[in-house]
């Protein structure tokens, strides 16, 4: 069975210092949430509470409908997945999934049938009588996984379970873990302060700044329609044109940057109430210069930098006084020194506040 997680109003305090701050936040069963944001912004502490490892200073804790904010680990239906595997070295890794069934009195044949089940899930059925150090680092990590979901948690907390694991091992278990958390539909809440990772197996990400919610929504709302420049830059890379507003029309909004006059639509304003004369900030993504719809000039940039990333160039150029990144597509590598002509597609803008 899945939960829904409903949090209210979270907050924990460490003397003065406020480590979450009134935070809220409802998960529907079944969702992969992804906590997201740099280091000390308070996803742990979060995680720690939901896990009832850390008692929160205000603030409720409701899981599949039962308030759940005081009540000790062992009494919630959560499990929790470390970036330390802590598997236990001397067991086989039957023994180790089945661990905590047998701590929850499941006979022995009964939880046996579990662990494999667990190992078959996470593919590791045929390695089922190994120990951990004939492993290797992913499979202890899918180990820890099977060990994990043994319990059957309504809620699996994952505290930067890949966080160890080298780039390549780190997008395969990815893969592996979407598909698993789909499979079984279990309610997953997963911390990470890799924005790729998030955008890989999100459901919702919950992107977070000193101890609240920055921004929320899917991997698309978040990455394509930014809610603060914080957000836009943590997400990706982002150039931030400064403009401010000089008129309101009923389909478009016209305003002025250091370069010239551009009339928006209004769709551009999806975060903010335009107002005559209210300074903004033009956000454009690197890869929309690459886009051939609709196509907006925005005038011509001085080349000084172009390197080969793979499936894009990757150019810095100079616009007026702004250097900005650029993506180019590899059959069109811009020279060095070149002017070269910046247009984007209208709905790639995005217009936020000036901070
Ligand atoms: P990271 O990605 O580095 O793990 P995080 O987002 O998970 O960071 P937390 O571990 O939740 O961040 O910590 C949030 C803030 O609370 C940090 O500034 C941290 O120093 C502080 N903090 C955490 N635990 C304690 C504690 N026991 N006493 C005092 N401050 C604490």
């Amino acid at each position: 069975m899945t939960a829904a997680v409903s949090i209210q109003h979270l907050s924990k305090q460490y003397g003065a210092f406020i480590a979450l701050n009134d935070f809220s936040l409802q998960i529907a069963a079944g969702e992969f949430i992804v906590l997201l944001g740099p280091s000390g912004c308070g996803k742990t502490t979060l995680l720690s509470m939901l896990g009832g490892f850390i008692e929160p200073s205000f603030g409720q804790i409701v899981i599949g409908g039962r308030e759940m904010t005081h009540v000790p680990p062992a009494k919630r239906p959560t499990a929790t997945l470390f970036q330390d595997y802590a598997l236990f070295p001397h067991l086989r890794l039957i023994d180790n999934v089945a661990f905590g069934l047998r701590m929850r009195g499941m006979g022995r044949g009964e939880r046996r049938q579990k662990a494999l089940a667990c190992l078959e899930t996470v593919g590791l059925a045929s390695e089922a009588q190994k120990k951990p150090h004939e492993l290797s680092g992913g499979q202890r990590q899918r180990v820890a996984l099977a060990r994990a979901l043994a319990v059957t948690p309504e809620v699996l907390l994952l505290d930067e379970p890949l966080g160890a694991l080298d780039l390549k091992l780190r997008r395969q278990l990815q893969d592996e873990l979407k598909s698993i958390q789909k499979q079984l539909g279990t309610t997953f809440i997963h911390v990470t302060h890799d924005q790729e990772e998030a955008l890989a197996i999100a459901d919702r990400i919950v992107l977070m700044n000193s101890g609240q919610i920055e921004d929320l929504g899917t991997p698309q709302q978040v990455y394509l329609n930014p809610r603060s420049r914080f957000s836009a830059g943590f997400m990706g890379e982002a150039n931030f044109l400064p403009a401010t507003v000089k008129a309101i029309h009923s389909d478009v909004i016209g305003v002025q940057t250091e370069q010239m006059a551009l009339s928006l639509p209004i769709a551009a304003f999806k975060r903010i109430t335009p107002a005559i004369g209210q300074p903004l900030s033009l956000c454009i993504r690197p890869e929309h210069f690459m886009r051939a719809e609709q196509r907006f000039s925005l005038g011509s940039a001085l080349v000084q930098s172009c390197d080969f990333f793979a499936n894009h160039w990757r150019c810095q150029v100079l616009y007026g006084g702004h250097r900005l990144k650029v993506y180019r597509p590899l059959e069109a590598p811009p020279k060095v020194g070149q002017m070269l002509d910046l247009s984007v597609p209208k709905e790639c803008l995005v217009v936020l506040k000036d901070e």
